[in-house]
């Protein structure tokens, strides 16, 4: 069997040798005669895989006691809920950035707990580019100042951390997590749904700095309550046990890589390389800001929408799979993560080169 290079924005690829170590432990995990599917999550084996998972995130994100780290469910949706619930207190507004489609996700879910305001835009200009922040109309005596530092559908992201002046920071880091170093102690709380580059999809890391644990609403579900999720190791309820086990499995495999510091320089690597191409063939484009362009998502344009059929039939002749881009955008995007190696990036720069000349 061979495996494709995939570039599906999420659920997306994972390691082949995590894939191949969760075969291996399918039916007895080490020993226990069970696999970690059927374990209970109260027991010595369980508790061990999901402490050790924490360990491991907390050593590559660099995450310090100040913080809790929770695995939640709900995927990263869920926190659009979930945080005004939890942050607002008693506060009469948060402040939010409006960068793209999950920005407005999670301002059209936040306003329906409290006030919001979109402290900058760049709706205007379709979303190329990331509105400079000596513009921002922040407040402060906002609950927080939220943002997405990656948009997963545009391909925008962030190159700095906004300084929020004393409020707390949120970020929704879906879809850069782990892709390169970032100094979680600017942050209140960092969130990330897990099937971009973490683990199966359903599960969701939340990262929170502690003195922002207990002011949840009362009205607020007690399963998404942090401080609750927080007192009780994520075990409030059952977890997702089998996607936390394959997130750990994704964390071992990133110290095995070198951490943080390496795959920021093999990403930076893989989309320099992708967006050089894009820029010095004409019969391919990119819309976005150069200096604000993902590291992760990188859609691109055919010269012609009416060979765009014609592009992803022979992408997936050759094993290159998931190109279409979103609904919403058009065109194709390649999601380049973590666990994409830069061998599917060659092949597909050289399925790139091949079309343009067959097109003539
Ligand atoms: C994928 C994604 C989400 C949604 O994640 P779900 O787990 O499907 O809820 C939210 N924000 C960003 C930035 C994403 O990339």
């Amino acid at each position: 069997m061979s495996r494709a290079f995939n570039f599906c924005a999420g659920p997306a690829t994972l390691p082949e040798s995590v894939l191949k170590q969760a075969r291996d432990e399918m039916l007895d995990w080490r020993g226990t005669g069970m696999s970690v599917m059927e374990m209970s999550h109260r027991g010595d084996a369980f508790v061990e895989i999901a402490e050790t998972a924490e360990q491991d995130l907390r050593d590559l994100a660099g995450v310090s006691d100040d913080y809790a780290v929770l695995f939640m469910q709900g995927g990263a949706s869920s926190q659009f809920a979930t945080i005004p619930l939890n942050l607002l207190g008693d506060k009469a507004s948060a402040d939010y950035v409006n960068t793209g489609i999950w920005s407005k996700k999670a301002i059209a879910e936040a306003r329906r707990y409290g006030g919001v305001n979109v402290v900058a835009s760049s709706e205007d200009n379709g979303f190329t580019t990331i509105p400079d922040q000596s513009a921002w109309s922040t407040s402060a005596d906002a609950a927080y100042l939220h943002y997405t530092p990656n948009e997963t559908i545009g391909g925008l992201e962030y190159d700095f951390v906004p300084d929020s002046g004393g409020v707390p920071l949120v970020a929704d880091m879906s879809s850069t997590m782990l892709s390169r170093p970032v100094d979680v102690s600017k942050f209140g709380l960092i969130y990330a749904g897990a099937q971009k580059n973490i683990g199966p999809s359903g599960l969701v890391v939340v990262i929170i700095r502690k003195d922002l644990l207990g002011k949840a609403r009362k009205e607020t579900p007690t399963m998404m309550n942090y401080q609750v999720m927080a007192e009780n190791g994520s075990m409030y309820n059952t977890p997702s046990t089998y996607s936390w086990y394959l997130a750990g499995l994704v964390f071992k495999w990133l110290k095995e890589q070198g951490g943080v510091t390496a795959m920021g320089e093999i990403n930076a690597r893989k989309a320099s390389k992708l967006y050089d191409f894009i820029d010095t063939n004409e019969f391919y484009a990119n819309p976005i800001n150069p200096r604000f362009r993902s590291w992760m998502n990188v859609p691109f344009t055919l010269a012609d929408d009416a060979l765009n059929g014609a592009f992803l039939k022979g992408a997936d002749a050759r094993g290159l799979l998931n190109l279409q881009g979103h609904r919403s955008v058009g065109g194709m995007r390649a999601s380049i993560y973590n666990a994409m190696p830069e061998a599917g990036v060659d092949a597909l720069i050289q399925y790139m080169t091949e079309f343009v000349k067959e097109q003539g």
